[in-house]
């Protein structure tokens, strides 16, 4: 029998995959920690662990299992730290006849992979990770001849492929988006829940990761690790979210508190994003409680399923089809640099400091803090798309190309102009403070505009619209501000055009 050898990448850790349903003896398995993964942008120390640890947990199972495994440390003298130069060197000394590995989901990976066969002079396969409920194509077939990509009717499409919250064609409750229940700020009175957390000691693993002078950013309590690392501890986490934050998931899913991180969201996207849990028994979980709990409202179940059936599928679908020009799209030219408290925190603007000193204690952050804090603030103060995906890439422990950028450049900055969204996520301060307690907290005010004392999200808001009229005053869906422009008196203009240029010259002192 011919000898083969499977590359198991580190976000292809899914134990249900059809590879794994028997063992082979003719069959060797490869995983590897490596440089090219760790240093092609500055990663938060607990993404760096969450992977190393979860994939060796991994491959032990697999093993245990009766499989022959190859795992290869970070610091192991033979490892070449790429993946070409490993697999070339083990299939020399293991006689392998024929190399297999599953579709990866990031580009940069996926065009190394794909010289293998030339590289190794060996027959090499492709298999499908058995992870999403879209094959790669699926998105572009379904979006063939249109001239934009809406979300919304992709999300119908899936909901009636998959028959999911449907009845006799129709969507459950009459209506496909419950989005107007779904926009509450946390009452005064109202507690809630702590996060469930995990306390795995990983500090061999961050003793390694420093000892071999990794660039890293964020903190990391070593001795009690937080994240879900295996697919036991990843379930545990779905079975905690599905009991106590599901009744309130779509209530408050847009809103902020500096008294809670994760609020009612769920975190679980490092684990599905590493494919220890599959979006496919999330959503079947979910929807059996929520059929045998009447407790439980439609549109807290609506709006969970949107983000997973709905946007995560969305993105990967607009990644394959758009980069790799995607990445470097840059529709309103913007320049700036990040301010330097992005990478510490330390800034006056309470939503800013919260949302990012919460990201560098947990490796995390919600949709609306990325979406409507830091998202919106790189936008409106003109940071070049570039500069904002490495941080969000380096930053959060979900973060994988295929899904950071297209949130971030895409999403959030409008660099795709207009792929993803119809109009850009901006906003004065005003809806930070509907949807959040920080303005109470906050060095400055809310309501000012201009002045010492001024939000800077509110003259940078009128700045954002003023310097780009030529490219936006024109789109139907932002008409309606420049209506509002227009009808301010010239003064007014002028003093708001001011504060914000003044608050740009000095960004990194907010
Ligand atoms: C600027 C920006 C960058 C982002 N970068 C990433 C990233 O690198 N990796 C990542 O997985 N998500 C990213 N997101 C999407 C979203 O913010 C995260 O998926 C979510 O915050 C993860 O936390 P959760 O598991 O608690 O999500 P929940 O709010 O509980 O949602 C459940 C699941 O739905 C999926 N989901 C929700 N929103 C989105 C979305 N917009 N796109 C794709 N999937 C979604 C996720 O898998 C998530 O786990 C980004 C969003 C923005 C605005
Ligand atoms: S006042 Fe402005 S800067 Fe302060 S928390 Fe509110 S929106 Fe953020």
């Amino acid at each position: 029998m011919k000898k083969t050898l499977r590359l198991i990448l580190g976000d292809q850790l899914n134990h249900q995959h059809s590879w794994f349903q028997q063992v082979d003896e003719n069959v060797m398995y490869v995983m590897m920690e490596v440089r090219s993964e760790t240093d092609y942008v500055v990663h938060h120390i607990q993404k760096a662990v969450a992977f190393f640890q979860a994939m060796r947990l991994f491959a032990d199972e697999l093993k245990h299992n009766g499989n022959q495994v190859i795992y290869l440390q970070l610091d192991d003298s033979e490892n070449k730290q790429s993946f070409t130069d490993n697999i070339r060197w083990i299939s020399q000394k293991y006689k392998i006849e024929s190399v297999e590995y599953q579709s990866p989901d990031e580009y940069r990976v996926d065009q190394e992979l794909k010289t293998l066969s030339e590289v190794l002079h060996l027959p090499v396969t492709v298999v499908d990770s058995e992870h999403f409920y879209t094959s790669r194509t699926e998105f572009a077939e379904f979006f063939k001849g249109k001239k934009q990509f809406l979300m919304e009717s992709f999300y119908r499409y899936m909901r009636k492929k998959h028959d999911i919250l449907m009845v006799d064609g129709q969507p459950e409750g009459d209506k496909w988006n419950f989005d107007s229940d779904n926009r509450k700020k946390i009452p005064a009175n109202h507690t809630i829940i702590q996060p469930y957390l995990f306390h795995r000691d990983v500090s061999d693993i961050v003793e390694m990761i420093r000892g071999s002078e990794i660039k890293t950013m964020g903190e990391i309590d070593e001795k009690q690790f937080v994240w879900p690392v295996t697919r036991k501890e990843s379930l545990k986490l779905l079975e905690f979210f599905i009991e106590y934050c599901l009744p309130y998931f779509g209530t408050f899913q847009d809103a902020m508190t500096p008294n809670a991180w994760s609020v009612y969201h769920s975190r679980i996207s490092f684990a599905m994003n590493v494919k220890l849990i599959s979006p496919q028994e999330v959503i079947d979980k979910v929807i059996n409680h929520y059929r045998q709990n009447n407790s439980i409202s439609l549109n807290q179940v609506e709006g969970f399923v949107r983000q997973i059936v709905g946007w995560r599928e969305y993105m990967r679908g607009i990644y394959w089809l758009q980069m790799p020009e995607y990445a470097s799209l840059n529709f309103f030219n913007h320049e700036n640099k990040l301010p330097h408290w992005y990478w510490t925190g330390e800034t006056k603007m309470k939503c800013l400091s919260h949302s990012i000193k919460q990201s560098l204690q947990f490796a995390y952050a919600h949709h609306i803090q990325r979406l409507m804090v830091t998202g919106n603030f790189a936008l409106l103060a003109g940071v070049h798309p570039d500069e904002v995906d490495q941080w969000y890439l380096g930053i959060y422990i979900d973060a994988l190309d295929w899904v950071e950028i297209t949130n971030t450049r895409g999403m959030s900055q409008f660099a795709d102009g207009g792929i993803v969204g119809t109009k850009p996520y901006v906003s004065s301060a005003n809806y930070i403070d509907k949807m959040s307690t920080y303005c109470g907290k906050c060095h400055y005010n809310a309501k000012q505009k201009v002045g010492d004392k001024a939000c800077p999200f509110n003259s940078l808001y009128w700045h954002f619209y003023a310097r780009n009229e030529q490219l936006l005053r024109k789109n139907p869906r932002i008409g309606m501000m420049y209506v509002t422009w227009d009808k301010m008196q010239p003064q007014v203009k002028e003093e708001l055009l001011n504060q914000a240029e003044a608050y740009l010259s000095k960004i990194n002192e907010l």
